[in-house]
């Protein structure tokens, strides 16, 4: 029988009402003679207010601990979904992510999926069963339970998609789909009727938070057909494919921002043959991501060597790298926080140079000063100051010519 594998995230599963109405969705679904697997979030803000009793019971809680409190949020969503669906006379039960089969590789608090093994989800379907499973959570080799990291059950949906071979995977949420760009943000914002997995790939990493960018990766690898719907509306939502018709000569399909940024510069390094390769093991080997890499050689001896960061991460950086001063022999080190990266997304890029240069041009004509870029062949990435972010998502959009169409009355 064929099989879709739906998600409903924490909005749509904020209360009793809500958890009514998905339970209905789910019955239409499986009244249309489809097998079908529930993937849950926790309800509403709920992994936020565990997260936060654990900052007050402690200064710094243990990674396991975190993912044993956590988990635990998933699990009301789920087995409250499924007594709504046994009161409303449908066969249901709701499995953690170890009795799903969910098996994680070792990495508390953002571990990836390395293998499921669907034989009960398979038992309990065969006797009938609707299934609900928890999100964002797995077991790992040790048996310990593992998180998948924040908007890590868009993930558990799609993985377990791939591994049941579903006919689809639909992602319901807060909006009706994936937008030109956040459409709680910029008002003008269009919805997408379907983008690329590579598109939808860099939004995700680069900010769009309506999807967690392994699951894209999940349904890339595997060609997963993902939805991103309404739990509310029941207007189509976006599709994400392989191949997507460019809708006019659309070079940019959408602009994806985040906060939270921040810049260090490292002053007056040796400019020897390794010392990017130096400087950026010592910050890999603590697991510091770095992103945008800026090296400034001016012909002297010494360089100048800045990249961003997320500021979560900036006293983490600064702590090793003057722990390591004296193996690096740099001079001192400046660093400037309150960053945003705002960037622009569409596969369209790979054939039209003039995109990078009309991006700098739209923010340099509104005042707004761009402190490091990055490309790639379907991204341009700048980075400005957070005040500024929104009012460059603003007029980049425009630029564009992505914001929602308005109908001529004639
Ligand atoms: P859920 O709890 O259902 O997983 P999320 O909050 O994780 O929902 O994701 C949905 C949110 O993603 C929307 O409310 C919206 O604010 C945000 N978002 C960011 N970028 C986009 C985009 N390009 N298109 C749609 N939503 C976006
Ligand atoms: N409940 C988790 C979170 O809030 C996972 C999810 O919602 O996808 O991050
Ligand atoms: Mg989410």
């Amino acid at each position: 029988m064929a099989l879709i594998v739906q998600k409903y995230g924490g909005t749509s599963v904020g209360s009793i009402e809500r958890i009514q109405n998905v339970a209905n969705r789910v019955i239409d679904t499986y009244n249309q003679g489809k097998d079908v697997v529930v993937v849950v979030s926790a309800m509403g803000k709920s992994t936020d207010h565990l997260i936060q009793m654990a900052n007050d019971i402690s200064d710094n809680p243990s990674k396991r601990e975190l993912d044993m409190l956590v988990s635990t949020g998933e699990q009301v969503s789920m087995s409250l979904l499924a007594m709504a669906l046994q009161q409303k006379g449908y066969q249901s039960v709701s499995l953690t992510g170890w009795q799903a089969g969910i098996k994680t590789e070792a990495a508390h608090g953002n571990a990836r999926i390395l293998d499921i093994n669907n034989k009960r989800i398979n038992g309990h379907l065969a006797e009938g069963n609707i299934v609900i499973v928890a999100g964002f959570q797995g077991l790992t080799d040790e048996e310990e339970i593992a998180t998948l990291g924040r908007g890590g059950s868009d993930t558990t949906a799609v993985a377990l998609a791939a591994s049941l071979k579903a006919e689809k995977c639909e992602i319901y949420t807060d909006v009706t789909g994936v937008y030109t760009t956040d459409p709680r943000v910029v008002g003008g914002a269009r919805k997408l009727e379907s983008i690329s997995y590579d598109e939808m790939l860099e939004m995700a990493n680069l900010g769009a938070g309506v999807l967690h960018p392994r699951s894209v990766e999940f349904a890339k690898n595997y060609n997963v057909k993902l939805e991103v719907r309404s739990s509310i509306e029941k207007e189509t939502g976006t599709m994400i494919e392989e191949e997507v018709s460019m809708e006019g000569n659309l070079t940019v399909r959408g602009i994806a921002f985040e906060s939270n940024v921040t810049k260090v510069t490292v002053h007056g390094l040796q400019d020897d043959i390794n010392t990017l390769a130096k400087l950026f093991t010592i910050l890999s080997d603590q697991k510091i991501n770095v992103d945008i890499i800026i090296q400034n050689t001016n012909g002297k001896e010494a360089t100048d060597i800045s990249f961003s960061l997320d500021s979560e991460v900036l006293n983490q950086a600064l702590e090793v790298l003057s722990e390591y001063q004296p193996e690096l022999n740099y001079d001192h080190i400046t660093y400037e926080g309150d960053l945003a990266k705002v960037s622009i997304v569409g596969s369209g890029m790979i054939s039209n140079p003039g995109v990078a240069a009309k991006m700098f041009n739209v923010l340099s004509s509104n005042g707004i000063k761009i402190k490091m870029v990055s490309t790639s062949e379907i991204k341009v990435s700048t980075i400005v100051s957070s005040t500024t972010m929104i009012s460059a998502v603003e007029c980049l959009h425009e630029a564009f010519e992505l914001e929602e169409r308005k109908t001529v009355e004639v």
